[in-house]
C-alpha cells in the first residue's frame, strides 16, 4: 500500500507520505510518497545519466521495449483498470476502455519508433546549392519531463512516455496528485522490460514543488504538460528556453443543423457530455441546435440522460460515478445555480445524489455564464437554440478555447464551410467533439494549448531536426 519513488531503476523511500482516498467510497487506497527537492533532482540526474544508453538503442530495440510493455499491459488489464476506477472513480467500463486505448497507444509508439526518419533536401533547387547532398536526422532531446492530469491517468501518461521512448529520450514523470497509482503500476511494468535503468523515473508529490524543480532544471530539455490552462501558463513562464508542449482545457461545442437523425445525435451527445463525469478535455459542453429541433431534442436527451446508471465505479454496469472530489462537485453545483440565476433553464440534474453529481442539462444559458464560457469539467451540458449554422460557428468561436468542435449536417457545403471557419485544432463532421483515437494529431489553439499529440506528431515535438550537408565539389 505504501508506494516508493522510482528513480534510476531503484525503488526509493521518502520521509513524507500523503494518504490517498477513493473519490467515490472515501476508502483509503494508498500512501503516496511526497518527493523532496533532492528526490526530484536525483530523478533528473538519473534520466540525464541514462540518455547515452537510450541514444545508443536502435529503433528496433526501442520498439521491442514498447512491445514488451504492450504485452505486460495486456496481462495486467483488469488490475490496471481497477486502479483507475479506484483512484479516479472512472466507471469500470470506461476504465477498461482506457486500458485498451493505452495498449493501442504503446503499440502505435512501437510502430512509430521504426518509422522515425528524416528527409532528403534538394539543395540544387537553390542557385548556390549545387553539388551538395543533404538530409535531415531526427535526434532525441534528452530528458523529457512529463506532467499529467487526473482524468486519464494511464492513457495520457502513455501519450508522453510512449513517444519519448520511441524517440530515444529519457523521462521523469510527475503524475496527478489525485491519481498516482496508475503511474506506479506503469513503473512496475517498465521495470520488467529491457528499458535502460534511469530512462524512466517516477516522482510524486505536490504539483508546484515537484513541478517547479522539473520545469526550471537546465538538464530537462522539454516539458510536456497536460492539464489546466492556469498551470500550463505558469509552466510556460518558468520554463525558460526549453521546449514546452501544452495540452490544456476547452469548452467544446457542437452544432446541430436541420437535416439530421436526432436519435443518433442524442446517443452521441450522451457519451460526449457525460462519459467520465464530463471530466474530459473535449467533453461536449455546448450544443447549438437549430431552433425547430430544440424541443424534440431536449425531451429525448433528457430521457436518455435519465437512463444512465449512477453509482459505484467498480460495478461494471455503472455509467456515471463521483467526480474527482467533493469540492469539484460543489463547484459544479454552484455553477449550475449561477447559470439558472443568470437566465438558464435547468432541464435535468444539477445536484449531488448518493455522492454523485447528476448528469445535468441546461437550456438557454447566457453566453457569459461560467457554464458557457469557462471549462466546466463536470457532467454539465448546455443546449442553446440557433437560427443558422453561421450563428453556431460564431458561438463556438466566441471562446477562449479551441480544442475540437463537431457539426451534424447532411449538407456538404455547410460542413465544408464549418471546417474552414471553426477556430479549433480538430473539426468533426457528423460527430461529437469528444471523439479521439490515439494516433490522430490532437491539440488545440488559443488557450487550449500548443503542440500536437498523437504518436507521430508527439515524436516530432520530442526530437530535434539536424541537417547534414555533404559538399561533393
Ligand atoms: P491540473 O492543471 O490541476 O494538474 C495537472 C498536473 O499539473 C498534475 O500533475 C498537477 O499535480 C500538476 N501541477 C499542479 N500545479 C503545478 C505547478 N505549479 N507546476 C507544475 N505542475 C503542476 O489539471 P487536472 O485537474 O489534473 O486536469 C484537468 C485539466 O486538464 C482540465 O483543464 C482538462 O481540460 C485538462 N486536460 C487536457 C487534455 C488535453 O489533451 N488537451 C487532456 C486531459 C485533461
Amino acid at each position: 500500500m505504501k508506494k516508493k519513488l522510482y528513480i534510476g531503476g531503484q525503488w526509493r523511500e521518502t520521509e513524507d507520505y500523503t494518504e490517498l482516498f477513493s473519490p467515490y467510497s472515501n476508502e483509503k487506497i494508498g500512501e503516496v510518497p511526497k518527493a523532496s527537492v533532492q528526490d526530484v533532482e536525483a530523478a533528473i540526474e538519473a534520466a540525464s545519466g541514462a540518455s547515452e544508453a537510450m541514444e545508443a538503442l536502435t529503433a528496433y530495440e526501442r520498439a521491442a521495449i514498447l512491445d514488451q510493455l504492450v504485452s505486460l499491459f495486456i496481462e495486467h488489464k483488469e488490475q490496471a483498470a481497477r486502479i483507475i476506477a479506484l483512484e479516479s472513480a472512472k466507471p469500470m467500463k470506461y476504465a477498461l476502455g482506457e486500458i485498451e486505448r493505452t495498449i493501442e497507444t504503446y503499440k502505435f509508439a512501437a510502430e512509430e519508433a521504426k518509422r522515425l526518419s528524416g528527409e532528403m533536401i534538394p539543395m540544387d533547387a537553390a542557385k548556390g546549392g549545387s553539388n551538395r547532398l543533404a538530409y535531415t536526422l531526427r535526434e532525441p532531446l534528452g530528458v523529457v519531463a512529463a506532467i499529467t492530469p487526473f482524468n486519464f491517468p494511464q492513457n495520457l501518461v502513455a501519450h508522453k512516455v510512449g513517444p519519448a521512448i520511441a524517440a530515444g529520450n529519457t523521462v521523469v514523470l510527475k503524475p496527478a496528485s489525485q491519481t498516482p497509482l496508475s503511474a506506479f503500476l506503469l513503473a512496475e511494468l517498465l521495470d520488467q522490460t529491457d528499458l535502460p535503468k534511469g530512462a524512466f523515473n517516477l516522482v510524486t508529490g505536490s504539483g508546484r514543488s515537484v513541478g517547479d524543480v522539473l520545469v526550471e532544471s537546465d538538464k530537462v530539455k522539454m516539458v510536456t504538460f497536460t492539464g489546466s490552462p492556469t498551470v500550463g501558463k505558469g509552466i510556460r513562464d518558468k520554463a525558460g528556453l526549453k521546449k514546452v508542449a501544452l495540452e490544456l482545457g476547452s469548452n467544446a461545442g457542437m452544432i446541430v443543423d436541420e437535416v439530421v437523425d436526432i436519435d443518433l445525435v442524442v446517443e452521441k451527445a450522451i457519451t460526449g457530455a457525460f462519459s467520465n463525469q464530463g471530466q474530459v478535455c473535449i467533453s461536449l459542453q455546448r450544443i447549438y441546435i437549430m431552433e425547430n429541433l430544440m424541443e424534440d431534442f431536449l425531451s429525448r436527451f433528457k430521457a436518455a440522460a435519465g437512463k444512465l446508471r449512477i453509482g459505484d465505479p467498480l460495478d461494471p454496469k455503472t455509467d456515471l460515478s463521483a467526480m474527482i472530489s467533493k469540492e469539484e462537485q460543489e463547484r459544479a453545483a454552484n455553477w449550475v445555480q449561477e447559470a439558472v440565476a443568470e437566465g438558464a433553464t435547468l432541464v435535468a440534474g444539477g445536484t449531488v445524489q448518493d455522492g454523485v453529481f447528476q448528469p445535468t442539462i441546461l437550456s438557454n444559458a447566457a453566453t457569459d455564464s461560467k457554464v458557457s464560457c469557462q471549462e466546466v469539467f463536470a457532467p454539465i451540458v448546455i443546449v442553446n437554440p440557433i437560427q443558422s449554422v453561421a450563428q453556431g460557428i460564431d458561438e463556438i468561436n466566441n471562446s477562449d478555447f479551441g480544442l475540437q468542435a463537431g457539426i451534424f449536417t447532411n449538407d456538404i457545403k455547410t460542413a465544408f464551410n464549418a471546417s474552414k471557419k471553426l477556430q479549433v485544432g480538430g473539426v468533426l463532421i457528423n460527430d461529437i467533439p469528444t471523439f479521439r483515437v490515439d494516433q490522430m494529431p490532437y491539440g488545440g489553439v488559443k488557450e487550449s494549448g500548443n503542440g500536437k499529440e498523437g504518436l507521430k506528431y508527439a515524436i516530432e515535438e520530442m526530437t530535434e531536426m539536424k541537417l547534414v550537408i555533404w559538399n561533393q565539389s
